[in-house]
């Protein structure tokens, strides 16, 4: 069992990159691959590729697949964690009904999990990372999406049927706002996600705004989020309109997650949060201003710190989450 210390596998599964580690049951990396998805190879190809990964991460920390513990798995959803199905993943196509934890099982014979992505880097940044010893977190990852996972008195939130935490698809603009992926309109992904903050700044241009902003200089199919941030740091005024407007929005979704929650912690992670204080200052000063005071004064944000490893550390937590209700269940 994991409390013995055995080491444990983590397999992420991206729409842009598959990355497979070996760890401890600290989280210390023994052994790590990564490699682009190719998800347009689709499920089969995926897994075939994952499955090698795995037997040579095992391999280059000199342990056989026997010594595994568990096999953790984070992956895209929506998917159903219980019986380890992705139902329908939203950035792999090809992904309906796919049985990733039967197919990962079949080939390396351990005991294995699954859970969204999101889901499995709050509980990587709660055993390992920047939410170590926390009862109650909640933590966002602002990237080509935005996701969110939820640690409630110590424990992975799940909801009814496994998909709590859709944290990016609460609504912080419903009078005019942006149209979303989820059904919804106005979700916080639609502002703050990288893809977004590009996006948006493209339609500015588009409408004729900021003629004179260096975002006009770069051909609109290359404008990504990076160049935003790098211009409103540089004064910008486009840029600065459109970063201040994201920041915004983005303090207003967690003022609403901190008046469900009262979290502890907020652990914000993702390629956008490499801002840095250009990000995390103005949302925390949405929060001190907006949000009720005896909830704001409980609540500290912070950066994640698991970085590049956030991925397979949080799909080891996953398979260490599940080993120890497995635990409570049979005692
Ligand atoms: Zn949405």
């Amino acid at each position: 069992m994991t409390s013995d210390g055995a080491p444990l596998l983590g397999i992420d599964i991206g729409g842009t990159k598959l990355a497979v580690a070996v760890s401890t049951a600290e989280g210390e990396v023994l052994a790590a691959q990564r490699e682009p998805s190719r998800a347009e190879d689709g499920p089969d190809a995926m897994i075939g590729r994952a499955v090698g990964m795995a037997r040579r991460v095992v391999a280059e920390a000199g342990l056989g697949v026997t010594d595994i513990d568990a096999i953790g798995i984070g992956c895209g959803g929506p998917l159903d964690p219980w019986r380890g199905v992705i139902l329908n993943a939203l950035n792999n196509p090809g992904w309906t009904n796919v049985p990733l934890v039967e197919r990962i099982q079949a080939e390396l014979d351990r005991p294995t999990f699954l859970d969204n992505d999101a889901n499995a880097a709050a509980l990587g940044e709660h055993r390992f990372g920047a939410g170590r010893g926390v009862r109650n977190m909640v933590y966002l990852t602002i990237s080509t999406g935005v996701g969110g996972g939820l640690i409630l008195d110590d424990r992975l939130y799940h909801g009814e049927n496994g998909n709590a935490g859709e944290l990016g698809h609460i609504s912080v603009r419903v009078a005019g706002g942006r149209p979303c992926h989820c059904g919804s309109i106005g979700c916080i992904e639609t502002y703050c996600s990288g893809t977004n903050i590009a996006a948006r700044a493209r339609e500015a241009l588009e409408r004729g705004e900021g003629a004179t902003s260096a975002l006009a200089e770069r051909p609109a199919d290359e404008l990504r989020a990076e160049h935003v941030v790098a211009a409103a740091r540089d004064g910008d005024a486009l840029a600065c309109a459109i970063w201040d407007e994201t920041t915004e929005l983005l303090g207003g979704g967690i003022v609403s997650i901190i008046h469900a929650f009262n979290p502890q912690l907020v652990i914000l992670g993702g390629g956008v949060t490499r801002a840095g204080e250009m990000l995390f200052e103005p949302v925390r000063r949405v929060v001190a201003d907006r949000a009720m005071p005896w909830l704001s004064e409980a609540v500290t944000i912070v950066p994640a710190e698991l970085g590049e490893h956030t991925g397979v550390l949080g799909a080891v937590a996953v398979a260490q989450e599940r080993m120890s209700m497995i635990e409570r269940t049979h005692g």
